[in-house]
């Protein structure tokens, strides 16, 4: 099969032929396939020995990708080529439903990436054997971390990915990482109260449950309970979860949170679950009481929040009356609700910190100078369930703009190309989705209807569902549905439909409001941080003081007492002292903390999704200034099962993914591009002598190719060749082939 290595150079190719080749493929074990640049992966379900330090060594500094078959690692060896060659930024952006393979993709690119960087240093033979660097080591625990945290069993995939991640490897001139950096996108929180049929909580509080010794179990209140209703089934302590727990622990730990923060999150995860068993009954008067008396007790240790104070956070409501503020108790039912809500900020917000902890411990120092980066886009694909709600909407948004970005550059930079050169006539057939992306944008459009109705006090669903209706009826791209219960938007990957009830309330993601006040009241250091009405300066000295106990472990004694003390202090001494003994800055990310204080801390008028949209503009924005490399995942079945191919599964995917489009262009277009003088340099030696002296001229170039394909067709009646040169341009400054 290695002739249909790349499918954009099958001569002829239809559907039906693509789904075969790609099926014979996969029935002999090949999972890669290249369309031109872009890597089709077949996800495998089962180990296929791909990734051996053989493998890796073949994928170093590769020079003409066509030597060796399709692979995850030429990718990730071709950016990094290409980074140094072109001192251009490069970003991978890995595509699919879920359970196609992303995340596995982005393990395995980032390693190979750190690899085929390591040769150049150490210009060893055996890379995947080395010792790898600390910092090359901290980067590789990123992912157990992120996945224990931020991944959960769903019905498509055992290990599915819920947020989104966009990790940026740095390097220096000579290709040396220093660094990297981490952003996260969307966490579907809702799984921490709640988790569909077959499904499962966040991977994390399981292997916590399994991995706690008998005291913390004690000492976290975690071993008088027996079930836990925000876990959809009973946990059974296995070896398997034990030990990740510890690898976590471990992981953690490497990359640099102290024991003191590890065990700060465990606390706060077990006040989670314990929320979760929390019961109310009707109060004497007015209100509700806690039935459970010794969970709610253990929370408020857990959490270092006193009892009352904690009860008050989320168990009263303000109103105004008269421009006077009443408190007022809340019924069992509402107290019910309302300890979800607390719940999910909790996970929420520890996942939010978790994460710029992360990037903070990875980020270069300044005494490095990063100046190449790589990014690894590892994002949700397209979401269409029986119910659509707010969250779909948003991971939809994200994939029409991505699948706007490919198709800019794939197709409209192909059409530039054409205009550039002044040829007329060609076409480049692609279906734009610009109209979708602006159906969400512009105003009046959804986002912006979303927005308004949800910053009206007033606002809810009829209101909302009226005014969508009123702005947006003559949009062919959306329409109001089942009695304006939903709305239903063109997507380029098909119609979907949204529910229309919950999207302003998800919009507006209100915590209760007292329990901000009570938790920055904690006297546990991660949970008033987490909720401190000042996150910025917090984050800061949180930092300053985290990065001065990493100091103290570098220097010598006299040293760190000088520090230690600072950090105490104030974050602005630590900054100065630390300054004067000439140790770098440690309030280093001034843009990163800064987002973190505006996910944490948003001001009234800020919604969810325009936060969302502000990320994802950055996100494209960064993007945009990448030279990219697409990997598109495709799942081969629904059962997660080896070995089975559904052709129609297959093929739905390759459409929606533009794929098909892209083997069009390819073989239809004149994709092949060169100079007057790369073209008569490189194959003069065919018709004329290399010896010659020719002119780099239009002239020149036609009569080559003029000559070339009179070669070729005597060849051919000699029966000596099968192809040919088909078909070429020639325009203003270069001949345009075909592929
Ligand atoms: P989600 O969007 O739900 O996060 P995903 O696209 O990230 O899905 P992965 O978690 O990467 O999907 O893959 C799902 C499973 O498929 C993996 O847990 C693994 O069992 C299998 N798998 C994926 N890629 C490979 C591979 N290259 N080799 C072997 N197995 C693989
Ligand atoms: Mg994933």
């Amino acid at each position: 099969m290695a002739e249909k290595n790349d499918l954009a150079l099958e001569e002829e190719l239809d559907e039906d032929m693509l789904t075969n080749i790609l099926k014979e493929r996969y029935q002999q074990r090949i999972i890669y396939t290249y369309v031109g640049d872009i890597l089709i992966a077949v996800n495998p379900y089962e180990d296929l020995s791909l990734y051996t330090a053989e493998q890796t060594a073949t994928y170093c500094n590769v020079a003409n990708k066509a030597d060796h078959p399709p692979h995850i690692f030429a990718i990730a060896d071709n950016a990094f080529g290409e980074m140094m060659r072109n001192h251009q930024r490069q970003v991978a952006v890995i595509s699919g439903e879920s359970g196609a393979g992303k995340t596995e993709s982005t393990k395995l690119f980032i390693r190979h990436v750190m690899d085929v960087s390591a040769r150049g240093i150490l210009n060893t033979a055996t890379p995947a054997t080395r010792t790898r660097h600390p910092l090359e080591e901290k980067i590789i625990q990123l992912n157990p971390i992120l996945e224990s945290f931020g991944n959960a069993q769903t019905v498509m995939n055992d290990n599915s990915s819920r947020f989104g991640k966009f990790v940026e490897l740095k390097f220096n001139e000579s290709g040396v990482v220093q660094g990297a950096s981490l952003s996260h996108y969307l966490l579907e929180k809702a799984r921490v109260v709640k988790q569909g049929p077959g499904e499962r909580n966040f991977h994390i509080f399981e292997q916590l449950l399994s991995g706690l010794s008998q005291d913390e179990r004690a000492e976290y209140g975690l071993a008088s309970q027996t079930e836990y209703s925000y876990l959809s089934s009973r946990v059974n302590d296995t070896e398997q979860l034990t030990n990740e727990f510890s690898e976590i622990a471990s992981a953690l730990n490497k990359v640099g949170f102290t024991s003191q923060e590890i065990g700060d999150i465990h606390r706060v995860l077990a006040s989670i679950l314990l929320f979760g068993n929390l019961e109310f009954d009707d109060a004497e008067s007015d209100g509700a009481v806690v039935t459970n008396e010794e969970v709610i007790e253990a929370i408020a240790r857990n959490l270092g929040v006193e009892r009352k104070v904690l009860e008050k956070g989320f168990m009263t409501s303000k109103i105004k009356v008269m421009g006077d503020i009443i408190v007022r108790p809340l019924n069992p039912s509402k107290c019910q609700h309302s300890k979800n809500a607390v719940a999910k900020a909790l996970y929420d917000r520890l996942f939010t910190w978790t994460v710029t902890r992360l990037d903070m411990m990875l980020c270069p120092t300044e005494a490095t100078t990063a100046v190449h980066s790589i990014g690894i886009l590892d994002i949700f694909g397209f979401e269409n369930f029986t119910f659509n709600g707010f969250d779909q909407l948003c991971i939809n948004l994200a994939n029409e703009s991505l699948h706007h970005f490919f198709n800019q550059h794939i197709f409209a930079a192909e059409m530039k190309a054409y205009e550039d050169e002044e040829i007329d006539g060609m076409s480049v057939m692609f279906s734009d989705n610009v109209h979708v992306l602006n159906l969400f944008y512009e105003n009046p459009g959804v986002l912006h209807i979303l927005d308004e109705q949800t910053k009206f006090a007033q606002g809810n669903a009829s209101a909302l569902v009226k005014t969508l209706k009123e702005q947006l009826a003559d949009h062919a791209l959306f329409e109001v549905k089942q009695g304006d219960l939903s709305f239903e938007i063109k997507h380029y990957a098909g119609p979907i439909a949204y529910e229309i009830d919950g999207l302003i309330e998800k919009n507006k993601d209100p915590l209760p409001e007292a329990m901000a006040s009570s938790m920055s009241t904690s006297t546990n250091a991660l949970v008033s941080l987490l909720f401190h009405h000042n996150l910025v300066s917090a984050t800061r000295k949180g930092a300053a003081r985290t990065r001065a106990r990493e100091l103290t472990r570098e220097l010598s004694r006299q040293t760190t007492r000088r520090i230690t003390r600072a950090a105490t202090v104030k974050h602005k001494s630590v900054k100065k002292q630390a300054a004067d003994l000439g140790f770098e800055n440690p309030d280093t990310n001034k843009g990163l903390l800064g987002r973190i204080a505006r996910t944490f801390k948003r001001p009234n008028v800020e919604t969810v999704s325009s936060q969302f949209k502000q990320s994802l503009d950055a996100l494209m924005y960064k993007m945009s200034l990448c030279s990219p490399h697409f990997v598109r995942c495709i799942k081969p079945n629904p059962n997660k099962m080896p070995r089975q191919y559904e052709d129609a599964l297959v093929l739905k995917q390759m459409q929606y993914t533009g794929m098909l489009q892209t083997i069009k262009m390819r073989r239809e277009g004149f994709s092949v591009r060169m100079s007057f003088e790369e073209l008569i340099s490189s194959y003069q030696g065919i018709v004329f002598k290399f010896s010659d002296k020719m002119k780099y001229t239009k002239g020149v170039a036609e009569e080559l190719l003029i000559k070339c394909a009179e070669k070729q067709e005597a060849n051919r009646q000699d029966q000596k060749l099968t192809s040919s040169l088909s078909g070429w341009l020639i325009a203003k400054t270069k001949v345009f082939l075909k592929y």
